[in-house]
């Protein structure tokens, strides 16, 4: 067996445990394996080893993997910050988006979406770091930027994306997530069709997933430590 393939069963045991404690289920869980800063092969070790979903940070390296293993029939998420000079590759690549964070942005996505494929699968990144992160929409206006992505053509608004500051502390990294699992709970309320709650890495899967969390995005606990260059 390879590293990859016994990481995967280790976070997919994560996940199972994590949900059990929570009284979830295992299955309304999506791992999603981000494999920026690792080549090709590892994304074929993995998809090998079952894995279907990959997330990527950077344009030029996720539409060179994804165009080279296009035969895997592999599902690409972009989770970086986006430029409005890069949507254009991101809408023609990638099944989701997990980073919107302005109106812009999306319109861009929307409009540059081709035709022959599916919607694009978006998320809105809130930023619960505050002064840590120049990325994602305050909490208290991601709801009306949501308002208006839903109104888009293409584009299939599908729920929240965060990233807190990194803290070893369980009830930290909780602390830091409930805000989002209440504002995706709160929007639902008010009738907004979403699904999708992206929280939670190598480091606090578990607390994301007592916090709702729907899609966990891991990198290092499959693929290792990124070199610092691409971390
Ligand atoms: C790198 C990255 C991850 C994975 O982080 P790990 O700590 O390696 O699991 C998840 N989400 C985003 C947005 C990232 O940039």
């Amino acid at each position: 067996m390879t590293t990859i393939t016994a990481n995967l069963q280790a976070i997919h045991t994560r996940i199972a445990s994590a949900a059990r404690q929570s009284c979830r289920n295992p299955d309304d869980i999506t791992l999603l394996a981000v494999s920026k800063t690792w080549p090709a092969e590892s994304v074929r070790a993995a998809a090998a080893a079952g894995q279907r979903r990959f997330g990527e940070n950077y344009v030029q390296e996720g539409v060179g993997k994804a165009t080279e293993l296009s035969g895997l029939g592999l599902e690409w998420h972009f989770i970086g910050p986006l430029q409005s000079n890069k949507t254009r590759a991101v809408a023609e690549t990638f099944a989701w988006v997990h980073s919107v964070d302005r109106l812009k942005i999306a319109e861009r996505l929307a409009e540059q979406r081709p035709e022959a494929l599916p919607p694009l699968q978006v998320c809105v990144q809130v930023n619960v770091s505050n002064e840590a992160s120049k990325h994602g929409v305050p909490l208290d206006a991601a709801g009306a930027l949501m308002m208006q992505i839903a109104r888009l053509p293409r584009l299939r608004l599908r729920g929240l994306m965060a990233i807190p500051a990194p803290n070893p502390d369980y009830e930290a990294q909780r602390r830091a997530l409930r805000p989002v699992r209440e504002l995706f709970e709160r929007l639902r309320a008010d009738g907004l069709a979403i699904d999708t709650l992206s929280m939670g890495m190598s480091h606090d899967l578990e607390a994301a997933i007592a916090e709702g969390a729907t899609l966990v995005r891991v990198g290092t606990a499959i693929f290792g430590e990124r070199s610092k260059a691409g971390a």
